[in-house]
């Protein structure tokens, strides 16, 4: 039944076709809940097996995706419309982050002993990450392999069962993830529910002891709001409208193709991709005429050499439509593709300059092979626009000399010199923004901790020095810690008594 409100199933469709790739259940509040506690069950034997066990099965089903990673770019094709060779780009870091939490977890979360301090010296002090419990993934469909395995991994990494909410749009390639699981392991420790919003929202409130969301922010608020219900806490990975700074020291021939392809791969359907472009005056012109030139070599459409593919989502292509028409309207130019750059399916490559920094092209993400370029005077300037958004997700700087200082200095979660989107296949980096881009990291050792808690044990090792928490507590012990502490802490700060 595919009609009204109580649809029991749904389609997967083909972007570039329209034909139906497959066909899911909607999951309900009660499916949901019977996987959550089907999870709940598989994590006791997941805690179990320590992180030694986790490590073995983890890679076992590394071993399958991998062997198997044309099938699964194949699907990711299929759903998403995205160019073969760039599902399966997508797939290889997905594998990539797999591997390096297995590997990582128990150096990152294993039981380390810790400095117990002075005052508290007879104490043995030690720090471990205990899982949650089970976590709720719920993710997109642009990147429907690397984005929610940068969860999932790492919460499994960590001790934690997982039930996946893969977006509408890609529910075949989450299937596909959890029954290659179910092959290596065995075990429902990694479950998919399928299903549109109302599947997701169901997952927030069915007592899932976290909910790392990957989506846009507006999802990402009425998400954290249904979990704030149950003090639910959450991950959110949310939307971007990152911007991408050329110096004039920059190397421009490099700066333009990186610049073409942040803005057009994966028809500029990436959370990180580069949006606005903010470059030096004095080689401004140059780099313009080069990312003209990219921009014009490449193509969206249905053949298999196009290097851009469809817009996965039909509703955005309005959206897309919407900040070119708005960038046009206020005074800006269209130097490759327009207002016509629109089709029904195809979005081709689009770049707008003399765009006034307080246009929808420039504030909101558009999410479409767009992007605006604008002159600046300095590198101050070029990072007051950069920073001048409510969101802050990456950054792209060129320049020879001052890349990694400019880069620092653009509120963002995460930054690449000289290249583009390098940070995301760095597994030791976190990956996350700030402000309406997000919080929480997954990746790297802040992504493992980010799906446990701290649990701090002090043992006493021998009896205190100085008895302190005990009503047996004497006044020379009083004194004796002040005099303590004026030795450890007195001397900084000193008025000077003129
Ligand atoms: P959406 O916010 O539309 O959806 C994200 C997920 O949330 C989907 O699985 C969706 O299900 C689900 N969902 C929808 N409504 C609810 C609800 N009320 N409660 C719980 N879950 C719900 O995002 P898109 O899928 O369109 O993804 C694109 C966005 O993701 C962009 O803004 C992009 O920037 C961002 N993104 C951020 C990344 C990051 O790491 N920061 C990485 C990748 C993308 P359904 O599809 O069935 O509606």
């Amino acid at each position: 039944m595919t009609t009204a409100a109580h649809r029991t199933t749904f389609d997967s469709l083909n972007p570039r076709t329209g034909d139906v790739v497959a066909t899911y259940p909607v999951h309900t509040a009660d499916d949901v809940a019977l996987a959550v506690a089907r999870a709940r069950e598989a994590a006791d034997w997941w805690v179990e097996i320590g992180f030694e066990g986790r490590k073995e099965q983890l890679n076992r089903w590394k071993g399958v995706i991998t062997r198997r990673i044309n099938q699964l770019a194949q699907i990711v094709h299929d759903e998403t419309g995205k160019p073969h060779g760039d599902a399966l780009l997508e797939a290889v870091l997905g594998i990539d982050h797999l591997a390096w939490a297995a590997s990582h977890a128990r150096k990152v979360l294993g039981t380390r002993r810790v400095s117990p301090g002075l005052i508290m010296a007879n104490q043995a002090a030690t720090l471990r990450y205990h899982p949650l419990g089970v976590v709720g993934v719920i993710g997109p469909w642009n990147y429907p392999v690397f984005t929610p395995m940068g969860s999932i991994a790492y919460a499994l990494a960590a001790g934690n069962a997982v039930v996946f909410k893969p977006s509408e749009y890609t529910p075949g390639v989450g299937a596909w993830l959890a029954s290659t699981f179910e092959e290596a392991v065995g075990r429902p420790v990694l479950q998919v529910v399928t299903g549109l919003g109302p599947t997701g929202a169901a997952l927030c409130t069915s007592g899932v002891n976290k909910v790392a969301f990957t989506g846009s922010t507006a999802t990402g608020k009425r998400v954290m709001a249904a979990c704030a219900e149950t003090l639910t806490p959450v991950v959110i990975e949310a939307g971007g409208k990152d911007a991408f700074i050329v110096d004039a020291d920059a190397d421009l021939d490099a700066a333009a193709d990186a610049a073409a392809w942040g803005s057009f791969a994966n028809a500029g359907q990436t959370c990180v991709g580069v949006e606005r472009i903010y470059v030096h005056k004095d080689v401004y012109d140059p780099f313009l005429e080069k990312l003209v030139a990219k921009a014009l070599s490449l193509t969206a459409n249905d053949s298999d050499d196009a290097q851009i593919g469809p817009i996965t989502m039909p509703s955005q292509l309005g959206i897309i439509k919407r900040h070119i028409d708005d960038a046009i309207a206020r005074g800006g130019r269209a130097v490759v593709g327009g207002p016509d750059a629109v089709g029904e399916r195809w979005v081709q490559p689009t770049v707008l300059v003399d765009v006034p920094e307080d246009s929808v092209a420039v504030t909101e993400e558009t999410f479409g092979p767009t992007v605006t370029v604008a002159r600046v005077d300095s590198m101050d300037d070029a990072v007051e626009k950069a920073n001048a958004t409510r969101y802050a997700l990456a950054a792209t700087v060129f320049s020879k000399r001052h890349g990694v200082e400019i880069a620092d200095r653009v509120r963002s979660g995460m930054a690449a010199v000289n290249g583009i989107i390098t940070f995301a296949g760095v597994p030791t980096l976190p990956f996350g923004g700030v402000g309406e881009s997000g919080f929480g990291r997954i990746h790297g050792p802040d992504g493992l901790r980010e799906f446990t808690y701290a649990k701090s044990i002090t043992r006493q090792r021998m009896k205190p020095l100085l008895a302190l928490t005990t009503f047996a507590r004497t006044k020379t012990a009083e004194s004796q810690l002040t005099q303590l502490m004026t030795l450890l802490h007195g001397r900084g700060g000193t008025i000077d008594p003129k």
